[in-house]
């Protein structure tokens, strides 16, 4: 077991070593964006352009150290029960990637769906501001949660490796599409993630809500019903405005509200529901409590 974790975190830093490349191309381009609108004077506000860039650097700290640990001794303890494994060939990279992009598809999804979870989540979609520093924006406890997802993958035997290798991929793909610079691509808007369809992703238009959870492909989407093409201008952030650029509140008032909720309940189920219910979910025990869980239902981020 010792050996393989060893294993595992040499072949980890090597590889990360050249994805660190992409991520450095990346954070260039970040940069020059805010440059750009600064000295155009797009953005005049700053402040959630700090707590982006605030956030980001509170994250790579946790993630190149506690949370890098955990997600590979996780994921290795997984992998020491499984007997078998797939081969690194050319076709199970290609397989790894597109059960990575199935992975995270479901992963979002959940994390949209399940109050708990939107928690965490709802960091990456609270400001009103939409720039490719909303990139950076991923909740401090993200990676302490979402090496779960990936334990299917170690199940059906693809290398610890090559399966964390494969959904950072995914994710630092979607750093370029945090923009609106970037019109519509007219097909490949059908296809792949782009900035036009995530733009729809980040919208709190109703028509916008909880749609277009794919990484890389929009497959997912189609096949699972929650594809939406851009129509109408997009409002950006969610239903009810965090009013905030305090990265502490940014992070935790989710949380907070969850623990308020679940003081006030009455019963077990109440609680139960407030955690792990949709969010906006609220007991019916009259008519106006009806109301806003139908609201809940139709995937309103109302809490
Ligand atoms: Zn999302
Ligand atoms: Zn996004």
């Amino acid at each position: 077991m010792f050996e393989n974790l060893e294993k595992r975190f040499e072949e980890l830093s090597s590889v990360l070593g050249v994805l660190e490349y992409i991520a450095i191309f990346f954070f260039s381009l970040i940069v020059l964006e805010t440059a750009w609108d600064i000295y155009t004077k797009r953005r005049t506000k700053y402040k959630e352009t700090i707590a982006n860039f605030f956030i980001a650097f509170i994250s790579a700290l946790l993630e190149r150290t506690l949370y890098g640990a955990i997600f590979v001794i996780c994921l290795t303890v997984t992998e020491s029960f499984i007997s078998y494994k797939i081969p690194l060939t050319w076709w199970s990279w290609a397989l790894a990637l597109l059960a990575a992009d199935l992975t995270y598809y479901w992963m979002h999804r959940f994390e949209h769906e399940i109050r708990i979870l939107w928690a965490n989540h709802i960091v990456h979609h609270s400001s009103p501001e939409y720039n490719l520093t909303t990139s950076l924006r991923l909740a401090w406890v993200d990676s302490l949660i979402e090496w779960i997802f990936l334990v299917p993958m170690i199940v059906i035997g693809f290398e610890v490796t090559q399966t964390i290798i494969a959904f950072l991929f995914i994710v630092v793909y979607q750093t370029w599409i945090h923009t609106e610079k970037i019109g519509k691509l007219k097909g490949l808007d059908k296809i792949f993630n782009t900035p036009s369809v995530h733009r729809v992703h980040h919208g709190s238009n109703r028509k916008y809500l909880d749609k277009n959870y794919g990484g890389v492909l929009m497959i997912w989407d189609h096949l699972f019903g929650t594809y939406q093409a851009e129509e109408e201008k997009v409002k950006y952030g969610v239903t009810i405005p965090l009013n905030s650029s305090n990265p502490l509140t940014i992070n935790f008032k989710e949380y907070w509200l969850i623990a308020k909720d679940v003081r006030s309940s009455k019963s077990i189920n109440d609680a139960f529901g407030y955690i792990f219910g949709r969010p906006g979910w609220r007991p019916k025990r009259n008519k106006k409590d009806q109301e806003l869980s139908l609201d809940a239902s139709k995937g309103m981020r109302e809490n």
